[in-house]
């Protein structure tokens, strides 16, 4: 029998269609076909897990699974918000799953994971936000994975007080929360979110736990210009923020948010300059930059550079 699926974004489907432009040569990717991708797309269903490079139609999905990288997404697959660049399911959402942080641990260990990264959905439903399945998530990995470093990618537990302490109570290897996009651009593209939160979440977790890096990052081609994103930039450094990924905003529907522009790695790659000389310890932009690309790589490279600047400090 087939299964009735509820519509992804029943809360766009009012709206008129913005047509998807044709992607420029630069962002050309191969259809994902790998025996590796198969075979970590089988382990997510039998452990009954979502992964945001599905529920994103993430464009590297192809390179990054025949690696076995995938990024799971834990509290399940529908969430409590609609922005308007994102491809998961907005809904009523699932029951937590108590086996969850269990599973997660079972996938890192049976992909053999250096690195995971785990993310969610929002769940403005609960009271903590869904903080407490983050720390259980830590601590099943911590119990199954021990050599695995843990970067999570949260939401930002808005109107949730103290969800952002007990998280870092769990002390996660990264810290990652995306501001997504210019403070202009929130009530259109992250209508349920606050740019100011966003930021004070960032800089509170360095207050609370320095040693734990800090990562952000924005997408461009929503409308916004050179000047808002060196702004953001300025405001991250100020709340400490050690990492900063910025990417090319993909439309994944005509019901989606209109690309305003594509920008080219020539621009990508002075945006990156631009925000080497503001401080960060790293920085990724390119037009297929996403949070959790190359995230094992990308965090060795981010140890080594707190060292390197520590020992240049004495
Ligand atoms: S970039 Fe991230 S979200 Fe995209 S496929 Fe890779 S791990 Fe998944």
């Amino acid at each position: 029998m087939n299964e009735i699926r509820p519509p992804r974004h029943p809360e766009k489907a009012h709206r008129p269609d913005n047509p998807v432009p044709r992607k420029p040569e630069w962002i050309r990717v191969k259809a994902p076909t790998s025996p590796e991708y198969h075979e970590t797309r089988r382990l997510m269903r039998r452990l009954n897990l979502a992964t945001v490079c599905e529920e994103a139609a993430c464009p590297n999905i192809g390179e990054c699974w025949k690696q076995k990288h995938a990024t799971v997404m834990i509290l399940g697959s529908v969430c409590t918000r609609a922005c308007a660049f994102c491809n998961v399911a907005t809904g009523r959402p699932d029951q937590l799953d108590p086996h969850e942080p269990e599973h997660v641990a079972e996938a890192v260990a049976e992909l053999g994971l250096r690195h995971v990264v785990v993310t969610s959905v929002d769940r403005d439903d609960l009271e903590d936000g869904g903080a407490m399945q983050f720390v259980r998530v830590i601590e099943a990995l911590r119990a199954r994975a021990p050599a695995t470093t843990i970067e999570i990618l949260t939401p930002d537990f808005l109107k949730k007080p103290g969800a952002i302490e007990m998280v870092v109570a769990a002390r996660p290897d990264v810290f990652n929360h995306n501001l997504e996009t210019v403070p202009r651009l929130y009530p259109s593209i992250r209508p349920g979110a606050r740019y100011f939160h966003s930021l004070r979440l960032l800089a509170r977790v360095k207050e609370i736990d320095p040693s734990i890096f800090t990562k952000s990052g924005l997408m461009v081609g929503l409308g916004e210009s050179d000047g808002e994103v060196h702004q953001v930039m300025d405001d991250l450094r100020s709340a400490e923020v050690d990492f900063l990924t910025i990417g090319q905003y993909l439309q994944p529907t005509p019901k989606h948010a209109a690309i305003e522009r594509f920008v080219t790695p020539a621009a990508f790659a002075e945006l990156e300059r631009m925000a080497y000389g503001k401080g960060f310890l790293m920085v990724s932009a390119s037009p297929l930059t996403r949070s959790s690309h190359h995230a094992g790589e990308d965090f060795a490279r981010l140890r080594a550079a707190r060292q390197a600047r520590s020992d240049a400090a004495d």
